[in-house]
């Protein structure tokens, strides 16, 4: 079954898709919103505002100071960053320069960050001088073959901060930033005219960004999104709502978006980073998810717009100082990343007297492909239909050239302007993932008469803790560097407040002893925030495929998840 976008009749912009997205850099996207924007705020950060006038200019310097350094074209500029200004003016500074941005999580371990590094070819890395940040990057600095770091100073830019913004970057969550040749400030970087020299940019060929996901193989792939593909992803946001610029041009409403979930993941680049801008919005950042703050930073600056996935709105909803928020400017709660659960749309909907509506994309579409509708019929469980530009069928799950059966799941494949150019140095990879143009999500669905799609199954391996994905392979690794263990396969469990979380199974070499217990004491330690698993079981056996291979899907089916 194949399903086109049924945004002609369902949305209100009145022209053709195929003429709604021509080629865009997205640094001209930017540049286009700045000039039309002026002195009106584009970022809010901890109260204090930065027009778009503004972070114009730091982008231009951004973009100069690199180009002085020779970086431009063909380079990778690496973002380890949390939510600061200073993520604003690298993005679209390194783009404008002409190169290529790979984002990194903030969350990462050295070794994680230093896999990522050699495999993009990264050769200068932007961060703050935060504690959880920098130390790490100055590991990889000295391990790796990157060559530079750029290193930010909130404290400096921000002279008055307080809350959370205090404690993560003035007080005790601050670095000493070592004298280094090979490390700049971010603020000499900027130190420049900001005549920055524009540079020839094939919107449709040349990649933007290097998105890293795991995959099905549990090998980390960089995902190379083009300019065209993020600008378009952004534009199709955009249209999906009623009150954007280019379905309302005479409304100007206010668009004032929380920006929580991290730049770094596609998700946020596209609904919060990208499609705000391009709509002139404000974005209002936070470096880190803490209810408490969140909810406080809705009170202060009326949002009208809250994304976030699905743990996020449980963690609002657990906290007492919901009591005191006021939630009246939302026009909307975007949910994505993972499920949601029908109760907690409800209850949250009830709770902010908002509506929640569910979307699903993944790394590979640079961010959406479907999402229900801002206004009208939402159904329950559903990931809702294919966004404007967007095409999806459903393909037999043992051969993806084939449809699915009629009536039965399949596989979601899905084409249009936002699907990746391929994976970074992986054309074995890449030409997996496409099936005559068509990339396949690893996803199992179902559509409705409708054309609502629900997400029933997963193929790849993939364990989707709240937002954040992990590989069982990323842990089995780690795993099978303790002597005592011979076999080991993760695989994701329910949890209540998480979705999933990873839990291990291994058989021990002949001869070891080790209990769960202290197999799980010695690899969480090892393991970032979501990677640690609830348990570790040690068993004698471990089911086995046919030809002898560990059977993670039979484990499943023993475990019964
Ligand atoms: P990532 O590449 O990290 O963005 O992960 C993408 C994957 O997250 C998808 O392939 C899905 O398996 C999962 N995902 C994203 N959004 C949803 C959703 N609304 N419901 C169910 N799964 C989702």
């Amino acid at each position: 079954m194949t399903v086109k976008t049924p945004w002609v009749s369902n949305y209100l912009h009145p022209t053709k898709w195929e003429q709604a997205f021509p080629p865009l850099s997205v640094h001209d996207m930017f540049f286009r919103s700045a000039e039309r924007q002026g002195k009106a705020p584009l970022a809010d950060f901890m109260g204090r505002k930065f027009s778009y006038a503004e972070m114009a200019g730091q982008v231009r310097r951004f973009a100069r100071g690199l180009q002085l350094q020779g970086i431009g074209k063909g380079d990778h500029v690496g973002l380890f960053l949390p939510n600061v200004p200073h993520y604003i003016a690298a993005y679209y500074g390194a783009l404008a320069a002409g190169a290529t941005v790979v984002n990194f999580s903030p969350l990462y371990t050295v070794d994680e960050l230093s896999h990522q590094v050699a495999d993009s070819g990264t050769s200068i890395l932007v961060t703050v001088s935060a504690a959880a940040l920098l130390p790490t990057a100055i590991k990889v600095l000295n391990q790796s073959s990157l060559k530079q770091l750029v290193v930010g100073n909130v404290a400096e830019a921000l002279p008055r901060l307080k809350g959370l913004a205090y404690r993560l970057f003035k007080r005790t969550e601050i670095a000493d930033v070592p004298k280094d040749s090979r490390i700049t400030a971010f603020a000499t970087l900027l130190d420049n005219d900001g005549a920055n020299q524009p540079v020839a940019c094939d919107p449709e060929k040349d990649v933007a960004q290097l998105q890293y996901t795991g995959g099905t193989t549990g090998t980390p792939k960089g995902a190379m999104l083009t300019h065209q593909n993020i600008s378009a992803n952004a534009r199709q946001i955009n249209l999906l709502d009623p009150h954007s610029r280019v379905n309302n041009p005479q409304e100007n409403a206010t668009d004032r978006i929380l920006g929580v979930l991290p730049f770094f993941h596609v998700f946020a680049n596209a609904t919060v980073l990208n499609r705000t801008i391009d709509n002139g919005g404000e974005i209002v950042m936070l470096p880190r998810f803490e209810a408490k703050a969140a909810l406080a930073a809705i009170n202060r600056t009326k949002v009208t717009a809250l994304p976030g996935v699905p743990t996020m709105y449980q963690a609002l909803l657990d906290n007492p100082a919901i009591a005191g928020t006021d939630f009246s400017s939302l026009r909307g709660c975007i949910s994505g990343g993972a499920p949601l659960a029908a109760e907690l749309k409800s209850r949250f909907e009830e709770r902010s007297g908002s509506v929640v509506i569910e979307g699903y994309g993944l790394t590979e579409s640079s961010g959406v492909i479907s999402c229900n509708p801002y206004e009208g019929l939402n159904k329950i469980g559903s990931i809702g239909q294919p966004i404007p530009g967007t095409w999806v069928r459903l393909a037999d799950k043992e051969d993806p050239h084939k449809d699915a059966p009629e009536g039965e799941p399949g596989e979601l494949l899905a084409k249009g302007p936002q699907i990746m150019a391929g994976y970074w140095n992986k054309p074995d990879a890449t030409e997996e993932v496409f099936v005559d143009g068509w990339l396949r999500t690893g996803d199992v669905a179902t559509i409705d008469e409708d054309g609502f799609i629900f997400i029933v199954d997963r193929l790849k391996d993939m364990i989707a803790v709240g937002g954040f994905k992990v590989f069982p392979s990323q842990v089995e690794d780690i795993l099978y560097q303790h002597p005592a263990v011979k076999e080991a396969l993760v695989i994701g469990v329910p949890d209540t407040y998480s979705g999933e979380r990873p839990k291990a199974f291994v058989t021990l070499s002949d001869g070891q002893t080790a209990t769960g217990e202290e197999l799980a004491d010695w690899l969480n330690p090892q393991l970032g925030k979501h990677e640690r698993v609830l348990a570790v079981v040690v068993r004698d056996t471990l089911p086995k495929t046919m030809i002898g291979k560990l059977d993670r899907k039979a484990l499943r089916a023993e475990i019964g998840v």
